[in-house]
């Protein structure tokens, strides 16, 4: 049995030497595909046509690892790198970093909160916008404190897409300083008075947040 495991390992072994490096590679990036996010497979699948175009004899010991991926970009490392694959790799990472990763259209990269950042069109960030912004305001509308603490909010203070959910005719207005500029503010209890919608709303874009993805 152990000559049959050697004779295997080497067959295994000398079969491995014939593939070059950047087949290996090629092969490793199909396998993978499955960790790269829906709106960027056709650029990955770009990415892993390109090397499989190159010439075996001039690129051949070329190692291309990856994809690394993250909310703001997707990149590759490699140990030995000819300028034509790097060029490769770099116009890959350069294209996530300006399409979308949910749905593929052109995007840019937005923040969330105080942490998550994605390259995402308008359409895709408008409801993750939106259900940030409502996960944020119900928990601090159902507080009981929250009337107490704070009986008008500014206008000024609240993000545009949470802002367009609040009716115009809610709006008050109040003198700001000897200029006499008008300063637009919400009574917090109307606001509460939202609060039914608000929710309804909330499961809303939750759906639509999720339905890309
Ligand atoms: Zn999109």
């Amino acid at each position: 049995m152990k000559f049959i495991a050697e004779q295997l390992m080497q067959y295994t072994d000398s079969r491995d030497n014939d593939i070059s490096c950047l087949s290996k590679s090629i092969s490793l990036l199909n396998r993978r595909i499955g960790w790269v996010p829906k709106g960027w497979i056709p650029l990955y699948q770009d990415l892993v046509k390109s090397l499989m175009n190159l010439n075996d004899d001039i690129h051949g010991d070329v190692k291309v690892v990856g994809p690394w991926v993250e909310g703001e970009r997707m990149e590759f490392t490699s140990r030995t790198l000819t300028p034509v694959v790097a060029g490769i790799l770099r116009k890959t990472t350069r294209r996530s970093q300006c399409t979308c990763s949910l749905c593929g259209h052109p995007g840019k990269l937005r923040s969330f909160g105080e942490e998550t950042r994605e390259v995402l069109c308008a359409r895709c960030y408008a409801p993750k916008e939106l259900a940030e912004q409502l996960a944020t305001w119900i928990p601090r509308l159902e507080s009981d404190d929250f009337l107490e603490s704070e009986s008008v909010v500014v206008v000024d203070d609240l993000d545009t897409a949470f802002l367009a959910l609040i009716p115009q005719t809610q709006w008050r207005w109040v003198s700001n300083g000897k200029d006499g500029d008008l300063l637009p503010y919400v009574l917090s209890k109307d606001m509460v008075d939202l609060l039914p919608e608000l929710k309804k709303l909330h499961l809303l874009v939750i759906e639509m947040a999720s339905a890309d993805e």
